[in-house]
């Protein structure tokens, strides 16, 4: 098995680059519903699809072309060019206006609401992800605009920069830096904002007096804001580089760009070593929230199995957030989701460490992930009005 290195420390990056453009992009489509269909026509930010909630961004075309299939999960465009549709003017409202117009445009406004305290994350997410350094250092002017944007929204009064020691900082105007031990996972929103506030917080919870972005949302709004132009690019590490990528690319062509070949049992992961999700296939298209690209070798990857939990104790030992994977693993093993809650499991914030320790190489985090999933689904059905024929809510 791999021993990763949890140093977040990312030292000299090059400038950033620009991804080679494919013939065909798949935009994932969760939690969107299509506006357009089969064999319609898109330009360079035509919006293809809209948000099935009231935080996530719309989405569009990141090139022109052709639609050319729709599933479920992925609306396929065959590109034809990159003729752009037209850029709309700027945004000069702030609050609920504004972050409309965001979101509008790509945007995921999930953290943008008023508070007192505005944090800038610029700590690496994982280890091996460096996006960070190339647009502190050489986009200055971009995530001066993208801050001007989010302070209209959330009217801080209190601002912090926080970085990893040993990372240059780039601060902000009128921000006090924050320093953090550069170890995974320092950087997860969590535990920054412990660094800051010295308060725990459920991870994916909104505390009302606490907005946290990193310097890539920051990027992202700077850019929609720049060129009026809605959100169709994210940032990524890729191999030893850091790259604009159109969103939608499937992660083959990416991986093969980068000049590396993927072998049978070979994983190719979204996002970082430890908190990334595999990709179902090579024609996958990354998403906007992706931020890196990992090729996990079978060699180097411990199989997962279907073990007992032996009791030891070593996923307990290297939890943030203080829990019991192991107990969690075992009712979402057995389909006990409810009793899943009496060992805190929203308090885990899905770092992967516990997985990465367990002796029994049990898949813990799938079965954080499908116990938190499967939650979701029994208090969505707790809101249902019930008929007089439910019996039962479905769990044991
Ligand atoms: S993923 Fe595991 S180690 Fe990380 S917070 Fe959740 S339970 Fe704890
Ligand atoms: S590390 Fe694995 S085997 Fe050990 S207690 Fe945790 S889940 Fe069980």
């Amino acid at each position: 098995m791999t021993r990763f290195n949890f140093d977040l420390q990312t030292g000299e990056t090059g400038p950033l680059t620009k991804a080679p453009r494919p013939d065909m992009v798949n935009l994932p489509l969760s939690g969107q519903t299509p506006l357009l269909g089969v064999d319609d026509q898109v330009l360079n930010g035509t919006k293809v699809s809209t948000a099935d909630n009231d935080f996530d961004g719309d989405m569009h075309a990141p090139l022109s072309g052709r639609i050319r299939e729709i599933t479920p999960h992925a609306m396929r465009i065959e590109v034809t060019g990159d003729d752009k549709a037209p850029a709309s003017a700027p945004c000069t409202g702030k609050g609920d206006e504004l972050r409309q117009w965001l979101r509008d445009r790509g945007v995921n406004t999930r953290n943008l609401y008023p508070a007192q305290t505005l944090i800038i994350n610029a700590v690496p997410p994982e280890p091996g992800i460096s996006i960070f350094e190339p647009l502190l250092r050489d986009y200055r002017k971009t995530l001066e605009i993208g801050l001007d944007l989010v302070k209209r929204i959330v009217e801080p009064s209190k601002l912090f920069q926080v970085v990893a020691k040993g990372n240059k900082a780039n601060a902000f105007a009128n921000c006090t830096v924050t320093h953090v031990t550069p170890v995974y996972p320092n950087g997860l929103d969590p535990l920054v904002i412990k660094t800051v506030t010295g308060r725990e917080i459920i991870p994916g919870s909104r505390p009302d007096d606490i907005s946290i972005l990193s310097v890539k949302d920051l990027y992202l709004i700077g850019r929609a804001a720049e060129t009026g132009r809605p959100l169709t690019e994210t940032v990524m590490t890729i191999g030893d580089s850091n790259q604009l990528v159109v969103v939608g690319t499937p992660v083959g062509f990416l991986t093969a760009e980068s000049g590396a070949s993927v072998q049978p049992g070979d994983r190719v992961v979204i996002g970082g070593p430890l908190r990334g999700l595999a990709a179902v296939n090579l024609e996958q298209g990354v998403d906007k929230d992706a931020s890196g690209l990992h090729i996990l070798r079978r060699s180097e990857s411990a199989a997962v199995t279907d073990n007992p939990c032996l009791g030891c104790g070593q996923c307990e030992r290297h939890c943030p957030a203080r829990i019991m994977p192991g107990m969690i693993s075992r009712c979402a093993e057995f389909k006990q989701f409810r009793r899943a809650e009496a060992f805190h499991i929203h308090s885990c914030m899905e770092c992967g460490l516990c997985a990465y320790w367990c002796k029994a190489q049990r898949p813990l985090l799938q079965y954080i992930r499908l116990a938190k999933y499967e939650l979701a689904l029994l208090a969505d059905a707790d809101k249902e009005p019930r008929t007089e024929t439910d019996a039962t809510d479905g769990e044991s």
